[in-house]
C-alpha cells in the first residue's frame, strides 16, 4: 500500500513542478553569486539570498546551529504543495519547505547546510524539546496547549480544517454530514482532536501520516480524511479522478514555526524576517500554491 502511494506521490510532484514551470516562477538556474557559498538548490536562490556574517546574541538555538555548522529542520514530506519529498530524486519542495529555507538563508545557511528531518504530527513537540531539530516548519498550528512546551514564531499562514472524500461519494458535502461515518486524521493533530471532542457520532481512525489516510480513503477503509484544507487540496490535486475536497473550512488553523521554548531572540529574529519580507512571502506562496486556487494573504505575526 505504501509503495503504491509513493508512486502516486511522485506523479503529484511532477504535476506540481509542471504547474510551477507554466507560471514561470521557477528558476532552475543555479547561481553561485560572489558569496563564496555554492547555492545548489534549484529554486530558492531566486527567492532569497543567503545572508553573511549573521550574529544573533542570546539565542541558544543559534549557538547550537553555529556549533554544529548546519541547521536541522523538522518538516513533513508527504504533503504535496506544502512539505513534500520526491522519492525518486530526493528533492524537497513546498511552501513550508521554502519558508524553512528562507529562515536558514536569513541565518546565513545555504541549502547544503540544511538537514531536513521528517517528523510526524504526534512527535513534533518532543523533537523540539529534545533539541533533535533547530526549528520545525510543517503545517503546525499554533495552540495554547503546544505553547506550554514550545514556542512559535509567526503565524506565517492561515487555513482551516476541511474534508476529503472519494470523488463519487455524494453523501458527505460538509462537516454536518459526518454522523455514522469513519474519518481518518493524523495522531496528535488538532483536526483529529476536534472530531473526537466535538463530533460524538463520528468514528475516527488515527494514523501517523495524512498520506496513509488518503490511501485508506481510496481503498474504502474510511469515508473521509480530515485535516487542514491546504493539505487536502494537495491530495485532491494528485488524484483528481479519485478524490475531492468538500465543504468550507470549519476551524481556523494558524501555522507557526515551532521553536525551543524560551529562545526569544530566535523567535524575534524569525518574526522580524516574516514582517520585513512580504514580497518574499508572496513569491514563495505563488511558486508553491499559486496554481492551487487558494486565496491566502500573509497574516501579521502575533506576540
Ligand atoms: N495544522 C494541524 C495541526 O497542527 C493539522 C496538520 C498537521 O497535523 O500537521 O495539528
Amino acid at each position: 500500500m505504501l509503495k503504491k502511494r509513493a508512486r502516486a506521490l511522485v506523479g503529484a510532484g511532477l504535476g506540481l513542478a509542471a504547474l510551477v514551470a507554466l507560471t514561470g516562477c521557477n528558476s532552475a538556474s543555479p547561481t553561485g553569486g560572489n558569496s563564496g557559498e555554492s547555492i545548489r538548490s534549484t529554486s530558492d536562490a531566486a527567492l532569497f539570498t543567503v545572508a553573511k556574517d549573521v550574529k544573533l546574541h542570546g539565542s541558544t538555538t543559534f549557538d547550537r546551529i553555529t556549533k554544529n555548522g548546519k541547521i536541522t529542520i523538522g518538516v513533513k514530506e508527504d504533503q504535496p504543495g506544502l512539505g513534500y519529498r520526491d522519492a525518486t530524486t530526493g528533492s524537497r519542495s513546498g511552501f513550508d519547505i521554502d519558508i524553512a529555507r528562507w529562515i536558514a538563508a536569513s541565518l546565513g545557511y545555504d541549502e547544503n547546510k540544511i538537514e531536513f528531518k521528517a517528523i510526524p504530527s504526534a512527535n513534533r513537540e518532543q523533537a523540539i524539546v529534545n533539541g533533535d531539530v533547530d526549528y520545525y516548519v510543517g503545517t503546525y498550528s499554533i495552540t495554547d496547549k503546544r505553547k506550554q512546551v514550545i514556542d512559535f514564531a509567526g503565524p506565517y499562514f492561515v487555513t482551516g480544517q476541511g474534508l476529503l472524500v472519494r470523488k463519487n461519494d455524494d453523501t458527505v458535502k460538509s462537516h454536518t454530514d459526518l454522523a455514522g461515518k469513519t474519518v481518518c486524521s493524523a495522531t496528535g493533530s488538532t483536526p483529529l482532536q476536534n472530531i473526537q471532542q466535538n463530533f460524538p457520532d463520528v468514528k475516527t481512525v488515527g494514523l501517523d501520516l495524512y498520506s496513509a489516510c488518503a490511501d485508506q480513503l481510496i481503498s474504502k477503509q474510511v469515508d473521509a480524511v480530515t485535516t487542514d484544507q491546504a493539505i487536502l487540496i494537495g491530495y485532491a490535486a494528485q488524484d483528481p479522478d479519485e478524490l475531492k475536497v468538500v465543504g468550507k473550512p470549519f476551524t481556523t488553523e494558524k501555522y507557526g514555526v515551532g521553536l525551543t521554548k524560551g529562545d526569544q531572540a530566535f523567535q524575534t529574529f524569525i518574526d522580524t524576517m516574516l514582517t520585513d519580507g512580504p514580497d518574499t512571502w508572496k513569491a514563495i506562496f505563488e511558486k508553491n500554491l499559486g496554481a492551487s486556487g487558494m486565496k491566502v494573504t500573509q497574516p501579521p505575526v502575533e506576540k
